[in-house]
């Protein structure tokens, strides 16, 4: 398997899986993709079907990562997804599957389902991916002899993911900046109770995107990003992106009988990461008929499906919403599905995303290329405050299960796409008590908690409160890692 950058660096060099793992951006500025997209012939579906999760992890994952030997790669994978990481299932006796269906009922002569994924340590989808990085990460570096020092920034998921994934691993450390007294009680305990000494959190005295902009301050400065081995773990990262396929063939496997049915997703979407994923499970071959963007008032991306137009936002038109993870200006993984949406011309792509930096954004609609969008699957709507809350509510009536704001957006717009015959399964991407204020705005009842996260907000947590002052986490950081 080899990767290729969207904006064509590199055409003829070799990067393999594990060349790209531990990077961010090609040197080009483009993003990682295979050369070729890896088949499913028939009769692998067949014989995927019946396997658990961490084993259909192993059979997709190593069509993509041909140089890390078949047997380490499959002990990763049963060491990642276990029923004890991910287990913090509604339904006792789904504790093995790990990404549960959950049937909601039949809606337009549709069956419409919840694909759970968030089950693991922080609640939210990210673990899915996240928990498979950090036992990459602790194994390509053991194998190296290296070490890496993560630096993040976070208003909450992202955070918290990557550091429940890392904590304890060898080699690495994670620096995690957040804004001090920013963020809810719920999430700030996830984060600082953690005891890890390889995990730091520091509160900066100041709001997220300051955070950001000591992340990127620091990573500026390229001696001391060199010297002190800093690295990211955000979600252009291609390991995230593979790691997201596994879930569309085991959902698909758990709302058909037959691989000769079809069925759509609706996947509530910020940053095209997760519907990024089913894209390639289409492009390897999976019988999808639709890849449904739900966004929420952040509709950058509803927008592009709608009329062929991307046109990113400024962060004063970037709104605050109560599905916050979805909350976004650009989409950062869109770039790879343009790339096969022109015919993968790299030349075309580093045009576009020229223009999207120098004039905010592009228009395939006059090309032509738009109509092609289609010929993907892909359709889209928004959604906004009210339709969440009503959907929360509507959900719980009727069927008695409680979801959280992402996935309300999820189901709102899944909605608006059924078909009959064909099951729609809506991904699940959090659990609602990390959204609390909205369920009881909706519901007027305290969100489901799980069992193991009773007393959380009573732990002790441990953390760093620094000044909005660049330098100062630069002395922090050196001051911990020793180099
Ligand atoms: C990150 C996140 C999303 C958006 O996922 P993308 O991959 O960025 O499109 C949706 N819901 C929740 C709960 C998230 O944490």
């Amino acid at each position: 398997m080899n990767y290729i950058s969207t904006r064509g660096a590199g055409i003829g060099e070799r990067h393999t899986f594990s060349d790209i793992l531990l990077g961010g951006l090609a040197k080009d500025g483009g993003l990682y993709l295979p050369g070729d997209y890896p088949q499913v012939s028939a009769d692998e579906l067949a014989r995927w079907r019946a396997l658990p999760y961490a084993d259909l992890a192993f059979e997709i994952l190593r069509k993509f990562s041909d140089d890390i030997p078949a047997e380490e790669l499959r002990e990763l994978t049963r060491r990642t997804y276990t029923a004890q990481v991910y287990c913090h299932v509604r339904d006792e006796e789904n504790a093995a599957q790990i990404t549960p269906l959950k049937t909601l009922g039949v809606e337009d002569g549709a069956s419409l389902s919840l694909l759970e994924l968030s089950n693991g340590p922080t609640l939210a989808f990210k673990d899915m991916a996240m928990q498979l990085l950090g036992n990459l990460f602790e194994y390509t570096l053991a194998k190296h002899g290296e070490t890496l020092n993560i630096l993040g920034a976070t208003s909450g998921d992202t955070g918290s993911a990557a550091e429940y994934a890392m904590r304890g691993k060898k080699g690495i450390r994670v620096f995690m900046l957040s804004p001090h007294k920013k963020m809810s009680a719920f999430q700030t305990a996830q984060m600082y109770s953690l005891q890890d000494p390889n995990i730091f959190n520091v509160a900066i005295d100041g709001v997220f995107d300051d955070c950001q902009d000591i992340v990127k301050a620091v990573s500026n400065d390229h001696a001391f990003k060199a010297q002190q081995k800093i690295g990211t773990v955000n979600s252009i990262n291609w390991a995230r992106v593979v790691a997201q396929v596994v879930y569309y063939f085991k959902g698909y496997f758990a709302a058909t009988k037959r691989n000769d049915e079809r069925v759509s997703f609706t996947v509530p979407s910020g940053n095209f990461g997760n519907v990024c994923a089913g894209h390639i499970a289409r492009m390897m071959g999976l019988p999808i008929e639709k890849l449904v963007v739900a966004t929420n008032e952040n509709d950058v991306l509803d927008e592009f499906f709608r009329t062929g137009i991307y046109r990113v936002r400024k962060s004063s038109e970037t709104y605050h919403t109560s599905s916050p993870s979805m909350d976004i200006s650009k989409a950062s993984n869109f770039e790879r599905f343009v790339f096969d949406l022109l015919g993968r011309d790299p030349k075309r792509v580093l045009q576009l995303f020229r223009d999207v930096e120098e004039k905010g954004g592009f228009d395939l609609q006059a090309s032509g290329d738009f109509a092609r969008v289609q010929e993907f699957g892909f359709v889209s709507g928004r959604s906004s405050h009210d339709d969440r809350v009503e959907t929360i509510r509507d959900v719980f009536q009727r069927y008695d299960t409680m979801i959280d704001t992402h996935t309300a957006d999820g189901v709102k717009v899944a909605r608006e796409h059924l078909q009959a015959g064909i099951p729609m399964i809506v991904l699940e991407t959090a659990q609602p008590i990390k959204f609390g204020e909205t369920i009881r705005e909706a519901l007027e009842r305290e969100p489901e908690r799980p069992a193991a996260f009773s007393g959380l907000e009573d732990l002790p947590q441990r953390f760093e409160v620094l000044p909005n002052d660049a330098q100062r986490v630069k002395d922090f950081v050196a001051a911990h890692t020793g180099a």
